[in-house]
């Protein structure tokens, strides 16, 4: 199932060295996390795009779906 969001890029800030490192929505979906160049692990959550709402809602919306589905509860 491809959505129209799929294609966009979203920026993920790294908490240790504040480095934004860009991702597709397609390869969010795929991951849990992402490592940064500096080594850190960041674990994507609901709230790892929080500085990204304004920018591209729509994406953000469909890629915290798609954690959510992910996540254990
Ligand atoms: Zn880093």
């Amino acid at each position: 199932m491809n959505d129209v969001s799929d294609g966009e890029t979203l920026e993920i800030i790294c908490p240790a060295c504040e480095t934004a490192t860009s991702k597709t929505v397609a390869w969010l979906k795929k991951h849990d996390r992402i490592k940064c160049r500096c080594g850190a692990v960041v674990p994507l959550t609901p709230h790892t795009f929080d500085h990204e709402i304004a920018k591209t809602s729509r994406a953000v919306d469909t890629l915290r779906r798609a954690i959510d589905k992910a996540a254990p509860h």
